[in-house]
């Protein structure tokens, strides 16, 4: 099994060497808009050769803890990191930052500098996901911002891979927005902490999208000592459990609107 997932990978980005770890850094469960709960996500991060996840279930760390305890119960050798994928606002667009390592949630819908800063006063890492993709992504704005805290980038987001790959509007648009976000990090690396690659799972295997890292991986973020890796199969999105992802996304925009006392988005 680890055998053939290896003969599928392919290095994004950075200098990657195969004793280096794996994590994939974006994932979603059904705490939020994703179909895996724990047992399941456990097993297909393990068959996909993963040695980490961060979970970064919308506005929302819970899962985070949940699956890390499942884990440390059973002894497997997955390392978890809580997280979220935050919901900023910049002009009137919602923007999404992954939150990798926080522990506490973090009030959705303000500005991104102000979450940017509150991401790393919690001890996380904060990362522009899919920075091209249109509505949620944020690279547009980075050049204009005066951030307080360096950010990561999400330079391979297998969920984007899979749509420019599909979508035929993507394919006459004939950019590949994961390379461009590639080349952006590499020219501006230098106000950038490492470049990272994650899944987006809701309902797609994880480990498509990986950063690779020794150590720490918060701390091999911030020190830029990353690879990116994608996995080179591609999905279409198929929901494996239809009634079981209508419920999950309905109690999570209740859960967030009764704690945030919004319900945007
Ligand atoms: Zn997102
Ligand atoms: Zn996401």
């Amino acid at each position: 099994m680890l055998q053939d997932t290896e003969a599928t990978r392919i290095v994004v980005t950075g200098e990657y060497q195969l004793d280096m770890q794996l994590a994939d850094v974006h994932v979603h469960t059904r705490r939020s808009d994703g179909w895996f709960d724990k047992e399941h996500l456990a097993e297909a991060a393990l068959a996909a050769g993963l040695d980490a996840l961060v979970i970064t279930d919308h506005d929302d760390v819970g899962a985070g803890f949940e699956i890390r305890d499942y884990v440390e119960q059973r002894s497997l050798p997955l390392s978890i990191y809580p997280g979220s994928e935050i919901t900023a606002r910049h002009v009137g667009h919602d923007v999404h930052i992954l939150a990798l390592g926080i522990e506490d949630d973090i009030a959705p819908w303000q500005d991104p500098a102000w979450t940017i800063e509150q991401v790393v006063a919690l001890g996380g890492v904060p990362v522009l996901a899919h920075p091209y993709k249109i509505g949620t992504g944020y690279l547009r704005a980075f050049a204009d911002l005066e951030l307080a805290a360096p950010v990561s980038i999400e330079v391979y987001n297998a969920s984007i891979a899979d749509i420019d790959r599909f979508d035929p509007r993507a394919r006459r648009r004939g950019t590949n927005r994961n390379d461009a976000a590639a080349v952006f990090h590499q020219t501006h690396h230098e106000q950038l902490l490492g470049a990272v690659g994650g899944t987006d799972a809701h309902f797609r295997s994880v480990g498509r999208g990986m950063t690779a890292y020794r150590g720490d991986l918060l701390e091999a973020i911030r020190s830029r000592q990353t690879a990116v890796v994608s996995d080179s199969r591609f999905e279409s999105a198929r929901p494996r459990d239809f009634v079981t992802y209508a419920t999950g996304l309905r109690s999570m925009k209740h859960r967030r609107a009764s704690r945030w006392g919004c319900n945007a988005g």
